[in-house]
């Protein structure tokens, strides 16, 4: 079949194994098909001439069609080493300058590198075409190294759109530079192009007015006008889009209509005693997190959503709730937190929110003795423990629940993919892998408390594979609570095949945090301001970046600080307390301890603190060498204050080095306390692929064309086109669809099952 498509780049007429190496290397190229996929990422119109007297410094890129007037070569300070002299002394020879001539005028190309060949080549009296970008220097414009051409040499100056391709400096000194890459993009392009086989369906091309893959290729690397470029475009990013979508969305459609889930179709009278005792009532958002919540647990099908709420918009209520409509059906819960402090933290706040309950609550983490160990391993496999609140230390073997219903995991990012597959198998019993048809009508009987409600519901349109890897245990449902705002585009694509809830509304009350940037110019006022909070009774985070974990420079970076700081605020008057990730466990919780209980004023710490911890009466954040920080980060490390009843701030302060884009970043944390909004310009500035929290579980295939900053209509588009089709045909099983399914077969949309992992 598709035989040239495969083919070695080697062997194509231009390449030979030295390019083909070079190509590989450089820009993974191994195939025609490979090459013929890099698409241009500009394009430069060379469809006509401009005459000389017309260019002006603000026009993009030009071409003139000029004869050569005459040439100088120029030493250092622009001395005239040898014009139109012999011999040429090259080594002196620093730059050589040309002037061209056309009916309208005259102008300077400049060229500081090839100097020998372009004076060889550029004679007076003979003329070219030249395109370049022009400037202004010294008050004249000239072009910096202009392509050259003879006029009517070759196809690139007559199309209408030249392509730019991704380059490097290697690839360039290897000889494939532009002029060489359109080549060979042309030469596969006429050997290849016949081969490609359309990916969509006739009637999408006809519902979406696309063009044929083969007319978008062509067009994408040889545009016959800006027209026929867009069409291309446009084709491919859909196609890109749409396939990601369909993928991913064919995955929730088969796991929302064939997952056995436990059924819970009651809310119980816990729920209400504690919905009852709230001291506030819920946002509206809270409300409707929740409802939806309800749904899945009654639904049969197994539970597999992300929260998505800011820090500080009550997700902790809505897992506590979720809980304990759980325990209302008979279940047990767990609440997974990634750090043993955060543990503590919800622990404590879950155990005020269940006074008027009778729910029973433990905590388990690393240093939980072996006899509290015990008691918390008696009142799991008797039943009697409704919520076990822990690190990862849930994960053990050892933590056998009687029947786990609902795990809770917060702060998702800080979990690896496999300690998140872990709670799976902690489900309850099946009773074995049982044939697809016992399942569907067999009840599911545990501690004789809710057996009759527990009924797993099957249809027999989806296959079964997915409950027997199981080993027949049936995984509990799973709510992924996150505080990293990620774009609504990104969240499309990451979390495609989950279903997301967003908690877009503060509690009320929240005062706004106060941000300012300054220098270091300033820290004496800073210092100043700190201790006027401190006399107010009020604490203080001073934050430092560490980029390595393991670098002892970040540390001694710390350690400077932190001596800094308590020379600032010495004992008696003001205590300081640090933490930092290279302490041991004990001492780390023993340092937070004292800074959570106000025993210290302040709490030198690396970032450990970012996620979740909640000291409402620290109302400022100082973060040193804020210009280290991604946005993401940022704007969590500021969540932490502004939690208490008084007006807080957050100082970023910078060093001397700070590039624009850190600026930028700055600037951005002082305009907005918006986390969505923050979130979508960080992805604006860095790209999709480098935003923080989702480096780790990275995109689940990478885009060639479309962009997640720039294409979001698109991608909403495609979603909801891909939805449309799989609403009408589930399986892609009619034959009208038969393309869709072959191009999903692809391995490039094996993507990770991420409905396993979170
Ligand atoms: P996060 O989403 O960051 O986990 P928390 O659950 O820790 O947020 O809630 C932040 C604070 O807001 C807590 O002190 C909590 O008691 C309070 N809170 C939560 N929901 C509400 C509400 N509806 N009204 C008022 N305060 C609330
Ligand atoms: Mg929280």
């Amino acid at each position: 079949m598709a035989k040239e498509l495969d083919t070695s780049i080697q062997f194509l007429s231009g390449v030979g194994p030295k390019r083909a190496v070079l190509l590989q290397r450089e820009l993974g190229i191994e195939t025609l098909s490979d090459l013929i996929h890099l698409y241009p990422f500009r394009y430069i119109d060379r469809s006509g001439v401009v005459p000389i007297a017309q260019v002006a410094p603000d026009l993009a890129f030009v071409q003139l069609q000029a004869t050569v007037i005459s040439r100088a070569l120029l030493g250092p300070g622009g001395a005239v080493v040898s014009q139109e002299t012999n011999p040429i002394h090259w080594g002196a020879v620093k730059r050589l300058s040309v002037i061209v001539e056309d009916a309208s005028g005259r102008m300077e190309m400049v060229f500081f590198k090839g100097i020998k060949w372009n004076y060889q080549r550029l004679v007076p009296g003979s003329t070219f075409l030249f395109f370049g970008k022009p400037q202004e220097f010294g008050g004249r414009l000239n072009i910096v190294h202009p392509e050259v051409d003879v006029p009517q040499d070759g196809a690139m100056a007559q199309g209408a759109l030249t392509g730019v391709y991704p380059s490097t400096e290697k690839l360039k000194t290897g000889g494939i530079t532009g002029k060489v890459m359109c080549k060979l993009q042309s030469a596969a392009l006429a050997l290849c192009l016949p081969e490609i086989q359309e990916t969509l369906p006739e009637y999408v091309l006809r519902d979406r007015g696309l063009v044929s893959l083969q007319y978008a290729i062509k067009n994408i690397h040889f545009p016959k006008d800006s027209y026929a470029l867009q069409k291309a475009s446009y084709r491919l990013k859909f196609e890109e889009l749409f396939f990601l979508q369909l993928s991913l969305l064919k995955q929730k459609f088969v796991r929302s209509r064939g997952e056995r889930g436990l059924l819970m179709p009651k809310v119980g009278a816990d729920f209400h005693a504690c919905y009852n005792a709230l001291p506030y009532t819920l946002t509206g958002a809270q409300q409707r997190v929740i409802k939806e919540i309800r749904a899945d647990l009654m639904s049969g099908h197994q539970m597999n959503r992300l929260l998505q709420g800011d820090v500080g918009s009550g997700k902790t209520m809505v897992a506590v709730l979720s809980c304990l409509m759980a325990i209302g059906n008979g279940f047990q819960t767990c609440i997974m937190a990634p750090t043993e402090v955060l543990a503590q933290q919800h622990y404590a706040n879950i155990q005020k929110y269940l006074k008027p309950t009778s729910v029973q609550c433990a905590l388990l983490t690393g240093s939980t003795t072996q006899k509290e160990r015990r008691a918390i391993h008696a009142a799991l496999e008797d039943g009697s423990l409704g919520i076990l609140v822990g690190t990862h230390a849930l994960l053990e073997d050892n933590v056998v629940f009687r029947n786990l219903g609902l795990a809770v995991i917060d702060e998702q990012h800080r979990f690896g993919v496999e300690q998140r597959s872990k709670l799976w198998g902690k489900g309850p019993e099946a009773g074995g892998a049982l044939p697809q048809e016992t399942v569907a009508t067999r009840s599911f009987v545990n501690g004789g408390t809710a057996s009759e409600a527990q009924r797993w519901d099957e249809r027999s349109e989806v296959s079964g594979g997915r409950g027997s890897a199981r080993q027949g245990r049936i995984a509990p449902h799973v709510l992924v609570m996150t505080a990293t705002p990620i774009p609504r585009t990104l969240a499309m694509t990451l979390y495609g095949d989950l279903d997301v809830s967003v908690i877009d509304e503060m509690p009320p009350g929240r005062k706004p945090v106060q941000t300012m940037c300054i220098g270091q110019n300033r820290r004496a006022a800073m210092y100043k301001f700190m201790r006027d909070e401190i006399a107010r009774g009020r604490q203080v985070f001073v934050v430092f970046p560490l980029i390595f974990e393991s670098e002892k420079m970040d540390l001694q970076n710390l350690e400077q600080g932190y001596e800094e700081i308590v020379k600032a605020f010495p004992l008696p008057d003001y205590k300081v307390a640090i933490v930092h990730g290279q302490q041991s466990n004990e001492e780390k919780n023993f340092n937070m301890a004292a800074f959570v209980a106000g025993r210290a004023n302040i709490l030198v710490s690396t970032t450990v603190i970012e996620v979740g911890v909640d000291v409402p009466n620290a109302s400022v954040m100082v973060i040193e060498s804020a210009q280290r920080f991604g946005l993401s980060q940022l704007h969590q490390l500021r969540g932490r204050v502004g939690r208490g009843a008084e007006k807080s701030y957050c100082i970023l302060v910078k060093d001397v080095k700070t590039s624009k884009e850190a600026q930028q970043r700055l600037d951005l944390m002082c305009q907005t306390e918006d986390g969505f909004e923050i979130a979508e310009q960080d992805m604006k500035m860095r790209g999709p692929g480098d935003l923080e929290g989702t480096q780790q579980s990275g995109l689940p295939i990478s885009l060639n064309i479309a962009s997640l900053a720039r294409d979001g209509a698109l991608l909403s588009d495609a979603r909801a086109y891909a939805n449309q089709i799989l609403d009408a045909d589930p399986t892609l099983s009619e034959p009208r669809n038969a393309p869709l399914l072959r191009e999903l077969r692809k391995d490039k949309y094996e993507i990770k099952d991420y409905s396993k992992i979170s």
